[in-house]
């Protein structure tokens, strides 16, 4: 049965992504435009723990939509693990009558609200906010649009500097588990090589790719490199390399947590108004425990227990593209 939720909460959780201070502007006034109590819960699930709840009005979220991070806060919460802090959350949402949430994080923060709905009945609504854009059932998440421009942007700059010295450099970005922004900033910046997560690699095929490059005088090469690629950083490569071919100048170059800050771009704006605003709707209509994706330019809902399970694959084309346009 629907109930007629009157409070909401909004959150987020996990890994801040430019874009969710738009999201919960979209929430906010959404909310309000409907009637509803809106309540913000800062630094993630630890502020429902630690009743950091407040009211938010629609002046609260006023000049927010261009600004990096996240007004909330953020957080990871050990707590939020275990039934005992969960249930001390759940009091103190009942305390103030909160019965819906609307959860910006990642697919942990997911893991958490679906656990939380069901232990409490309490209905979830989860919003894909995360650079790594490494959850199934959207084609975008907030955040990733802009941090893969901030990484095509570095990129570009190091790019000038390996061509004046005829150098290879080796980027590292972020991607612990996922290879998006690499593969997209190695495409969009004509990297030679892209290594991510998702695909094992062949530290041969690199050694004889760049051998012949050098035969045939290319000397201008970017390889990109996923933190969490399971050869290694963009250090363990380089040292591979420079063992392997002493007489190439090779540099590191690790663009780090320049990726997560920033203004976020229109495309993650947009998104994040559309899916702030459609998680609202959810709650009024009784859509509960989903998290709200736009698949085709089509809002899509996948219940939380599957968005969990799977992961967004590799196309595998793309690699291949990424190979013969760097030849
Ligand atoms: P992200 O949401 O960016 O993937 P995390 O994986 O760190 O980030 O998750 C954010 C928070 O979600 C955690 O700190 C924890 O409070 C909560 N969480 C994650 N996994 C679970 C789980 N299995 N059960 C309960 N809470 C969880």
């Amino acid at each position: 049965m629907i109930k007629k939720i009157t409070k909401i909460g909004v959150l987020t959780s996990g890994g801040d992504s430019p874009g969710m201070n738009a999201a919960i502007r979209a929430v906010v006034r959404t909310g309000i435009y409907h009637g509803l109590e809106v309540f913000g819960i800062r630094h993630g699930y630890q502020g429902m723990l630690d009743d950091d709840i407040i009211k938010m009005e629609g002046q609260s979220v006023a000049n927010i939509i261009q600004r990096g991070g996240t007004i909330l806060k953020t957080a990871r919460c050990m707590e939020f693990m275990t039934h005992e802090g969960r249930k001390k959350a759940f009091e103190n949402l009942k305390k103030r009558g909160i019965q819906g949430l609307v959860i910006i994080g990642g697919d942990g923060s997911f893991k958490g609200a679906q656990t939380f709905s069901n232990e409490f009945d309490i209905p979830c609504i989860g919003l894909p906010g995360t650079i790594d854009k490494d959850i199934a059932g959207t084609d975008f998440t907030i955040g990733f649009d802009t941090a893969v421009n901030t990484a095509v942007e570095a990129i570009d700059k190091v790019r000038d500097t390996a061509d004046a010295h005829d150098r290879l450099f080796i980027i590292e970005v972020m991607g612990r588990d996922a290879g998006y922004i690499a593969l997209h900033s190695g495409i969009a910046t004509g990297a030679e090589n892209i290594l991510i997560p998702e695909r094992k690699t062949n530290p041969e095929e690199i050694i004889a790719s760049l051998q012949e490059k050098k035969k045939r005088k290319k000397l201008v090469n970017l390889i990109i490199v996923a933190e969490g690629d399971e050869f290694g950083g963009a250090n363990e490569l380089s040292n591979y390399i420079k063992k392997e071919i002493p007489e190439l100048e090779t540099r590191v170059c690790i663009l780090g947590h320049i990726q997560r800050g920033g203004s976020p771009s229109c495309l993650d704006r947009v998104i994040a108004s559309r899916m702030g605003y459609h998680a609202v709707e959810c709650l009024i209509e009784g859509k509960y425990n989903v998290f709200v994706g736009i698949v085709n330019n089509k809002m899509h809902y996948t219940p939380l227990n599957e968005a969990v399970k799977k992961k967004q694959k590799i196309n595998e084309e793309w690699m291949n593209i990424v190979k013969i346009l760097a030849t």
